[in-house]
C-alpha cells in the first residue's frame, strides 16, 4: 500500500492501459479519479477499482475548459492530485498525404494539447504540496516514427519534450516528470490490426508478444512510487525489445 493517502488521476482511465493503470495505482492504496469523455463508463471504472473512494469524471482533455473544470472538481471532492497519468491519446492513422487538417488536429489536441492542459492545470496544486508524480503515456513511435502515423508520431514526440521540459521546471517544487514510451499493446486501439499483422508484428518483439496493459501499469505504480523518488526527466521504454 505504497500509495496510501495519495490521490491519482488517470485521463483514459476507462478502459485499456489506463483501466489496468487505474487498477494497479488502486492496488497500491492510492484513490483513483478515472477521466475520460464518457462518464458513465469513467463511473462504472471506477466503481470497480478496489478500494473505496475512487471517482469517475467527464473530461475532454482537448479543451483546457473541460480540463479546468475536471481539476476544480477532483480538488473539491478528493483535496487534490498527488499523481497526474497523462494516458489518453487517440489515433487517426493515414498516410501523410491522405492526412486530412482535422485528422492532424484531433490527435495532436487530444495527445499532446491534452497533457499540456491536464499538467498546468494539476501542477497548481502540486506546487503548493511541494510534491507531485507526472507520468505521461507517450509511444515508442514518438523515437522511431511510423508510416501512417504522422500525426500520432509527432504528437507522442512532443510529449517526450514537454516531458523533459516540465522536469527540468518543476525539478525545484518537489515534482517529478517522466514519460513511458510503450510498444504494442493487446487493447482496443490496436485490436483492428488483422491476425496475421499482429502475427507479423510479434516477430519483431524480442519477447515475441504484444504487450498487456498491465505491462504498462506496473512500470507507472513504479514510476509513482517511493522507489522511484529520484528519476525525473526520463524516458522507459516499456516495449518487450521491439526498439533495442
Ligand atoms: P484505448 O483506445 O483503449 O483507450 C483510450 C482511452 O482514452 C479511453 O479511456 C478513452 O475514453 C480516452 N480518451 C480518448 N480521447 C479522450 C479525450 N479527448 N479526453 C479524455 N479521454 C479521452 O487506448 P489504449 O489503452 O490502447 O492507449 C492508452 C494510451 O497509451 C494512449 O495514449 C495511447 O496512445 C498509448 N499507447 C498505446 C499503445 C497500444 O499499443 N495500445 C502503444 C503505445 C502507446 P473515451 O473514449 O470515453 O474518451
Amino acid at each position: 500500500m505504497e500509495l496510501k493517502g495519495q490521490v491519482a488521476l488517470v485521463t483514459g482511465g476507462s478502459r485499456g492501459i489506463g483501466l489496468a493503470i487505474a487498477r494497479d495505482l488502486a492496488e497500491a492504496g492510492a484513490t483513483v479519479a478515472v477521466a475520460a469523455r464518457d462518464e458513465a463508463r469513467a463511473q462504472a471504472a471506477a466503481a470497480e477499482l478496489p478500494g473505496s473512494g475512487h471517482r469517475g469524471y467527464a473530461v475532454d482533455v482537448a479543451s483546457s475548459e473541460s480540463v479546468d473544470t475536471l481539476i476544480k472538481s477532483v480538488d473539491a471532492d478528493l483535496s487534490g492530485v498527488d499523481i497526474l497519468v497523462n494516458n489518453a491519446g487517440v489515433t487517426r492513422d493515414n498516410l501523410l498525404m491522405r492526412l486530412k487538417d482535422e485528422d492532424w488536429d484531433a490527435v495532436i489536441d487530444t495527445n499532446l494539447r491534452g497533457a499540456f492542459n491536464t499538467i498546468r492545470a494539476a501542477s497548481r496544486g502540486m506546487m503548493k504540496k511541494r510534491a507531485g508524480r507526472i507520468i505521461n503515456i507517450t509511444s515508442v513511435v514518438g523515437i522511431t516514427g511510423n508510416k501512417g502515423q504522422a500525426n500520432y508520431a509527432a504528437s507522442k514526440a512532443g510529449m517526450i519534450g514537454l516531458t523533459k521540459s516540465v522536469a527540468r521546471e518543476l525539478g525545484s517544487r518537489g515534482i517529478l516528470v517522466n514519460a513511458i514510451a510503450p510498444g504494442y499493446i493487446d487493447t482496443d486501439m490496436t485490436a483492428e490490426l488483422p491476425a496475421a499483422a499482429r502475427e507479423a508484428l510479434a516477430g519483431q518483439i524480442t519477447l515475441g508478444r504484444l504487450g498487456d496493459p498491465a505491462d504498462i501499469a506496473g512500470v507507472v505504480r513504479f514510476l509513482a512510487g517511493p522507489a522511484a523518488g529520484y528519476i525525473t526527466g526520463q524516458l522507459l521504454v516499456v516495449d518487450g525489445g521491439m526498439v533495442i
